[in-house]
């Protein structure tokens, strides 16, 4: 059964909040009446919200602030209240939401980037709205996304979205036409020097990221496989266009992910990350790698070389050395080594806890042939 579409929105403050810096009530009453609608139709549903710090603030009485302790003193106060007012509004409908707060290093590190993964597609089964926001009360500038459009790419990547929505203050994505006047684009199908030039460094209201961030952003999920549309958050007279865009209506520009779908998101996998082990499989394994559609079990790994950790990237060779696949690791080096050639139902001993047969999921192994470049015609559908 195929999976049911997954979109990311992801709002700004300046969308999120009056002039005078409150949370806009009636927007997010209508943002959260368009998310519930999406959950209705079976969609997974992620919304990437800012706005925390800008909503602390005005509760605070801060005209500004000056220091990082004091926007993120700020972004404590102000992301309860969010949570709240997002709460209240889609429970109305009978939808839960959950808080996710995430900082950089939850995504670098392999293993917190699992359990996040974990997390969300578990929130997302149970059918909750998973509410996210950069972890601002802790995060320092090394680890910082620095802003939410990044995080939104990076949430894209976590759940393997297949849409996202950047709601703005603005209609969408503007180029200079031959005389230099500025014309809104519906759809743009590469992100070329002369878009990123039109980007240029605008940064929106109380927002941390501008046009460039987002334009980077949206690279980043297009490559993933994602359609990513900008668009107003506020049409005039309108609703936020969240169920149009997920309905595939034209609104704002599109980015288009031309040939990077799925197929392209293991492509990148198969060819980007440094390999940190080596997995040889039995013929039955590297056989039905091959023909595609399968994960990689236990019960077929032989052998195990290299020292890596839960979610670094693999090679897999079948047993007369030649390259099969590659992917990444649910477990560590050592725990491979206990699990190689067991069955689905020995592994809770072998490990001393629950866990499903899989060493490398369908979802992040890319089939390649010997040289190394990916199959075009394997696991991808
Ligand atoms: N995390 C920040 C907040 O909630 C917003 C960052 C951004 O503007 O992108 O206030």
């Amino acid at each position: 059964m195929p999976e049911s579409p997954v979109i990311v929105v992801k709002v700004g403050t300046s969308t999120l909040t009056t002039p005078q810096g409150d949370l806009d009530l009636n927007f997010m009453r209508a943002l959260s009446g368009q998310l519930c609608q999406l959950t209705r139709e079976g969609l997974g549903v992620v919304l990437v919200t800012s706005g925390a710090i800008r909503a602390g603030m005005y509760q605070l009485g801060l005209k500004a602030c000056r220091d990082l302790p004091s926007s993120q003193a700020a972004a404590a106060v102000g992301q309860i209240r969010l949570m709240r007012v997002y709460g209240d509004f889609c429970r109305d409908q009978g939808l839960n939401t959950a808080q996710i707060l995430l900082s950089r290093g939850d995504v670098a590190n392999r293993e917190r980037y699992l359990n996040a993964r974990n997390t969300l597609r578990a929130l997302l089964a149970h059918g909750v709205l998973p509410i996210i926001n950069e972890n601002d009360t802790v995060t320092t500038e090394e680890i910082q996304f620095g802003d939410n459009d990044q995080l939104a790419s990076q949430v894209c990547q976590l759940v393997t979205a297949d849409i996202l929505l950047f709601l703005t203050d603005i209609d969408g994505f503007m180029m200079p036409d031959v005389d230099g006047k500025m014309v809104l684009q519906s759809d743009i199908h590469e992100i070329t020097p002369a878009v990123i030039a039109a980007a240029g460094g605008s940064v929106s209201g109380f927002g941390r990221g501008g046009m460039t961030s987002k334009v980077n952003a949206a690279r980043v999920a297009s490559r993933l496989g994602c359609r990513v549309v900008m668009a107003k958050g506020k049409p005039r007279g309108g609703q936020p266009p969240v169920v149009a865009v997920a309905h595939g209506e034209p609104v704002g520009t599109t980015f288009w992910p031309g040939d990077h779908t799925l197929r392209g998101r293991k492509r990148w996998l198969a060819s980007s990350a440094p390999v940190e082990g080596t997995l040889t499989v039995d013929d039955g394994a590297a056989r039905a790698l091959l023909a595609g559609g399968r994960s990689l079990l236990a019960v077929g790994v032989r052998n195990v070389e290299g020292d890596f950790g839960p979610g670094d990237l693999l090679l897999v060779r079948a047993a007369d050395g030649a390259e099969v696949a590659r992917g990444l690791s649910n477990f560590s080096a050592e725990q491979v080594r206990r699990i190689a050639g067991l069955h689905g139902h020995q592994l809770a001993e072998a490990l001393g806890y629950e866990t499903g047969p899989e060493v490398i999921h369908l979802d992040n192994l890319a089939t390649v042939d010997p040289a190394g470049v990916p199959l075009t015609n394997g696991d991808d559908a």
